[in-house]
């Protein structure tokens, strides 16, 4: 019995929990997926935009090229412009900004991190979120309203996609080419795309035979769903729908499917972890009360919250500093502590279960729906239609017992030796996190002496701080590689993007010609990476595989060091910091401008 009042069988749950694990282990890990391109290139179209759009190719020298438009790229610009840095060129694959917020569109969409803290520049732009967690159609409307404030339309090239950037050491710059024959020339180049970017599907046998209606939830076809982000899909009342996946995505989407389909079949391999998300309308009173600087002030609060460093205050009090807490992914420093965190976990997962419970009226069913692993071997998700989605009569649960779909016919999905035949399959499969940079990105960047991105980072990421790459002169890189990470990604992408701007305005005042990291930064950055992982690898050990832990499969020089900073934000933050206070920039290899 814990302090909660919940009763913890430890034995039990540890062999409960590697059953389960044990289950789901497979020897092929990532490559299980299939990239969007050859057989899958038409799960790629892009169902948004105007597909026969040409224009004439761009021939240009600016002081920035920045690859992507979501987030990340749109932050970078920002936070260049403020530095007096206008001159820069913006490539993005998609038909807008939004990034991540354009793709993911699906019914149900949203943000389950709170938007008040998740919406960059609320104080800069005046914007009232309407709802505590804002759904994707508003982030993706805030998106826009960025780019116009901050007058980033017209410096994008959108519908794009960067087939080539190589260094040019005669004139110190990137050369840049483009899927429509634009030749860019740039002193920067800032890759902020490639995050969760790159969709992925399930290799499950006989996908490509398929002939009902497929597509991937970061592709939704709403011509043949009917409705959108936020309205009820009108066009799904005779269809049998099947869903394959119950990540976050899954969560959001299944319980606007459950309401608009004839019969809905939601393929479960691993069940999510589903806390109370408790959305409600802004409070218009409490958000205009606010005092100036209240939201990073916010920002800061929730990531200590969900770090395990407790603030005085709990400003969001929501599900996620419920659940995270205590960071039980902390190395404990004696047996007794490790015990406590241990215990912890599992009253927070015991928590999650009897949730289950309590909402699912099926026995059977709510037994299939509970996660049997630790809070932080997955994503934790927060949804309160979800569970209750799985009451409908026209909602069938179809577990794989943790092997996943066996087989896909022309008519429908196999599993243990059944069929279900659906008119549609919808793959809400998730997005590479962990594979090779340059494949995420879609393009290879050559660097010094012709050697690309893909043969210098052979054995792994070298780089300072994530954003620095030694043989990539002027190459500024924003992505998860050996970078920061927190629950609220947007206050990684704010750190970063203002790293990055800063350097290059601090090489522009400096005279500095080229900037990259040396040999010896790389590998002293290596060291704090490890050392900030410890608590993290321990922990993961005992995990079911996800992208979190790239399947499981780490035996390899590459994973060893394509590692993320697994401390606090706040301390990867930290570093970045007393990096730019120190102003020599140390751990960087520059030259002068003659
Ligand atoms: P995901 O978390 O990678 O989930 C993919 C799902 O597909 C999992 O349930 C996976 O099962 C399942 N799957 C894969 N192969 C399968 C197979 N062969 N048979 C059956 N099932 C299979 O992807 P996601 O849900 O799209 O989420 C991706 C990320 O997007 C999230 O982690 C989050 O960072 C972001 N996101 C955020 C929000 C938000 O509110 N902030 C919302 C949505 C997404 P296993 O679990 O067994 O692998």
């Amino acid at each position: 019995m814990d302090d909660s009042g919940v009763d913890v069988e430890v034995d039990e749950l540890r062999e409960h929990y590697r059953i389960e694990r044990e289950k789901r282990l497979r020897a092929d890990g990532t490559a299980q997926y299939r990239e969007l391109k050859d057989d899958y290139e038409a799960f790629d179209r892009d169902p948004f935009v105007d597909p026969n759009f040409s224009r004439d190719p761009v021939v240009e020298q600016s002081d920035v090229v920045i690859v992507g438009g979501g987030f990340a790229g749109m932050l970078t610009a920002i936070n260049l412009a403020k530095l007096g840095i206008t001159n820069v060129r913006i490539v993005e694959k998609a038909g807008d900004f939004g990034g991540t917020w354009y793709w993911n569109r699906y019914p149900g969409c949203m943000c389950d991190v709170e938007s008040y803290t998740y919406l960059p520049l609320l104080e800069e732009t005046g914007y009232v979120p309407t709802e505590k967690y804002a759904s994707a159609s508003e982030i993706f409307a805030y998106c826009q309203l960025l780019a116009r404030q901050f007058n980033l339309y017209p410096r994008a090239l959108f519908q794009t996609v960067i087939t080539s950037a190589e260094w040019d050491a005669t004139a110190n710059r990137w050369l840049v080419g483009t899927s429509r024959g634009d030749k860019l020339s740039a002193t920067y180049l800032v890759t902020a795309g490639g995050l969760l970017h790159k969709a992925k599907l399930p290799g499950i046998p006989g996908i490509e035979h398929f002939e009902g209606k497929a597509f991937h939830t970061s592709r939704w076809d709403f011509e043949y769903t009917g409705g959108s982000n936020t309205e009820f899909m009108d066009k799904l009342a005779d269809k049998r729908v099947g869903i394959i996946g119950t990540g976050a995505t899954g969560v959001q989407a299944v319980p606007q499917l459950a309401r608009a389909a004839k019969e809905l079949y939601v393929f479960q391999r691993t069940p999510s972890a589903v806390g109370v998300r408790n959305n409600g309308p802004t409070d218009l009173e409490w958000f205009n009360g606010l005092a100036p600087g209240w939201q990073a002030e916010r920002i800061v609060n929730f990531t200590h919250a969900v770090t395990g460093v407790k603030p005085e205050k709990n400003l969001v009090a929501d599900g996620w500093t419920d659940v995270m807490w205590v960071n039980t992914q902390k190395l404990p420093e004696s047996d007794q502590e490790a015990a406590a965190l241990e215990q912890s976990d599992f009253a927070t997962m015991e928590s999650i279960r009897d949730r289950v419970d309590q909402v699912v009226h099926d026995p059977a069913t709510a037994a299939k729906l509970k996660p049997w692993y630790s809070k932080n071997c997955k994503r934790v998700c927060f949804h309160d239609e979800y569970l209750p989605a799985f009451n409908r009569p026209n909602v069938h649960l179809v577990d794989t017992n943790g092997l996943g779909v066996e087989r896909i016919t022309a008519t429908g999905v196999v599993v243990d030796g059944v069929e279900y035949p659906v008119d549609c399959l919808i793959f809400a499969s998730g997005f590479e996190v962990t594979s090779d940079l340059d494949r995420r990105l879609g393009f290879d960047p050559v660097g010094r002496d012709g050697i690309a991105l893909s043969q210098r980072w052979d054995q792994g990421a070298r780089t300072l701080h994530g954003v620095l790459s030694g043989g990539f002169p002027n190459l500024l890189i924003i992505s998860l590689v050996q970078a920061g990470f927190g629950t609220n990604f947007l206050h990684f992408l704010s750190k970063s993007t203002e790293h990055v701007a800063s350097i290059i305005a601090a090489c522009q005042e400096r005279g500095i010609a080229t900037i990259e990291a040396s040999a010896e930064a790389e590998e002293e950055w290596l060291l704090v990476l490890y050392g900030a992982a410890a608590g993290a690898a321990r922990y993961s050990v005992d995990c079911t595989p996800s992208y979190y832990n790239s399947e499981q499969v780490y035996a390899n020089a590459k994973a060893a060091r394509n590692l993320v900073y697994a401390g606090s934000l706040l301390d990867y933050a930290g570093y970045l910091e007393r990096w730019r206070e120190t102003g020599t920039m140390p751990g960087a290899l520059t030259t002068q401008a003659p």
